[in-house]
């Protein structure tokens, strides 16, 4: 299996290479033998505690200098890579990008930054180059200028954002193991504790409810149907 993680780098102590396959169809070996490994069309494994997990954005809690000491945040912390496509969009989109964060952030005021270094987002002052500092905490501009400009989800924003913190596990056999940040996948990802991320268990509702729309485009509404259906009845 290969994984798919986003953003997939902890500047501090995330190595993309700290697992193999074998280690994750250990981890869907025991899931299958607790009776927590849900299926889905074509193939797909689901990971049901990690899926099951409470979860919502809470970038009030994450943001630096507003955190707690030990609390990491997907919008400051983790890199960011781009493909070929993503890069192109961003560079093609950079005049409206860059004139809408000048008036929001100070450090594009002076003029367009310096956004990549290679396929990664950079992160001047320790948080990403599209993020912005509102009163409720970071919020991404990318996002933000979707919605304003009627452009579809993933025109801007990088598809490794658009997935936090699902993580997509590409199986030697042509299945696929959808799983998340969750306290047993830390190992694995080689990422901080998930309790390191103040959004994982948070709120009430499961992590696959709230990450639903990321889910049919990944899966396709009969896929993310059957994921959200088999959280449910795992949560009760
Ligand atoms: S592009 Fe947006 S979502 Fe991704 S790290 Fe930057 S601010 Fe966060």
């Amino acid at each position: 299996m290969t994984e798919h993680s986003s953003p997939d780098a902890d500047t501090d102590t995330q190595d993309p290479d700290a697992s193999s396959w074998s280690d994750w169809t250990a981890h869907a070996l025991r899931l299958d033998a607790r009776g927590e490994l849900g299926r889905g069309p074509k193939g797909l494994l689901i990971d049901l505690p990690a899926l099951a997990q409470s979860w919502t954005c809470a970038s009030g809690l994450c943001t630096p200098g507003r955190r707690d000491a030990k609390a990491r945040s997907c919008c400051a912390d983790l890199d960011v890579v781009l493909d070929e496509e993503e890069l192109t969009r961003l560079d093609a989109a950079m005049p409206l990008i860059a004139a809408r964060l000048a008036a929001q952030d100070p450090r594009w005021a002076a003029g367009p930054l310096a956004w990549r270094d290679g396929d990664t987002l950079t992160r001047p002052g320790r948080r990403c180059v599209f993020s912005r500092l509102a009163p409720e905490g970071l919020r991404c501009a990318l996002h933000e200028l979707e919605a304003e400009e009627g452009l579809s989800p993933g025109a801007l924003k990088p598809a490794p954002c658009r997935m936090f913190p699902l993580i997509w596990v590409d199986a030697d056999d042509g299945r696929v193991l959808l799983s998340a940040v969750h306290r047993r996948t830390a190992r694995l990802v080689g990422t901080r504790p998930a309790s390191a991320f103040p959004c994982v268990g948070e709120g009430a509702v499961s992590l696959a409810e709230s990450m639903r729309e990321t889910l049919v485009e990944l899966l396709g509404a009969r896929g993310a149907a059957a994921v959200v259906r088999q959280v449910r009845e795992f949560r009760r």
